[in-house]
């Protein structure tokens, strides 16, 4: 008997491709229509394959796959934005790989539509491709990123008391979820300090539009604490999720 295929188009970026066998790849794409989806591109390693130019990180792609009992596979595949800006350095490359790393480890296969991340992810490759100081966009995808996956830091409140955070030096707390004013801070062991300067940025960058927050001049050092902070921040999350029981569930 035939084995039924089911036919389905998704529009999305591509995250990484990996070789797959001889001659084909898996390419993980961030889709509008499925979230993550891991598909296969036949042939794609092949010198004269048509389709190796679109599986290429970063690449805007609408595809037809077909459904089986396995990966999807595609049938047909298109072009929508190369972003080829985002290839021609180093320090692009690495960059665009970031916000692909990020995305990849923050989310798992085929969780359904989420617009507000495909069009975060959209957006970021724009800027990226039209800013020469990636900082403020990097730093904003971030902190929008935590927003849309529902883990945005209170900043303007205390995560215990909340109380309305002073300009002064306050702490930060992955675990409550943000900044701690100092009288809580106190009773709390551990808790990482936040300074006033890069906290303000911060802030600013959470309430603002790209382009208000990309007007601020923040100076180096202010820029590495805020890194630090969110990677930091970064870093809790991931561990957090990855022990997570519905993480372990979905690998079962
Ligand atoms: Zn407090």
């Amino acid at each position: 008997m035939a084995e039924r295929h089911r036919s389905f188009k998704a529009e999305g970026i591509v995250i990484k491709h990996q070789d797959w066998g001889e001659a084909d790849r898996i390419i993980t794409v961030f889709t509008r229509e499925l979230g993550k989806v891991r598909m296969v591109a036949k042939g794609a390693r092949k010198i004269q394959s048509r389709k190796g130019g679109h599986v290429e990180p970063f690449t805007h792609i609408l595809a037809q796959l077909d459904r089986t009992s396995d990966l999807p596979i595609i049938n047909q595949v298109e072009t929508v934005e190369p972003f080829m800006e985002l290839r021609d350095s180093l320090e692009n490359i690495t960059v665009g790989l970031y916000v692909m790393e990020l995305l990849d480890r923050f989310t798992r296969d085929e969780e359904g539509e989420d617009l507000p991340l495909f069009q975060l992810l959209r957006e970021t490759l724009l800027r990226l491709a039209a800013s020469t100081d990636k900082w403020p966009v990097l730093c904003y995808f971030q902190l929008r990123l935590l927003d849309v996956l529902g883990y945005r830091p209170s900043l303007f409140q205390c995560a215990v008391c909340q109380r309305k955070i002073e300009p002064v030096d306050q702490f930060f707390s992955p675990m409550q979820g943000g900044v701690v004013c100092p009288a809580c801070g106190e009773k709390h062991p551990n808790l990482w300090k936040i300074q006033v300067e890069p906290l303000r940025f911060l802030r600013h960058f959470q309430r603002s539009t790209f382009d208000d927050a990309a007007k601020a001049q923040v100076h180096p050092a202010v820029r590495e604490k805020i890194d630090k902070l969110i990677e930091d921040h970064l870093s809790f999350l991931l561990e957090r999720k990855l022990n997570s029981p519905r993480f372990l569930n979905s690998i079962k």
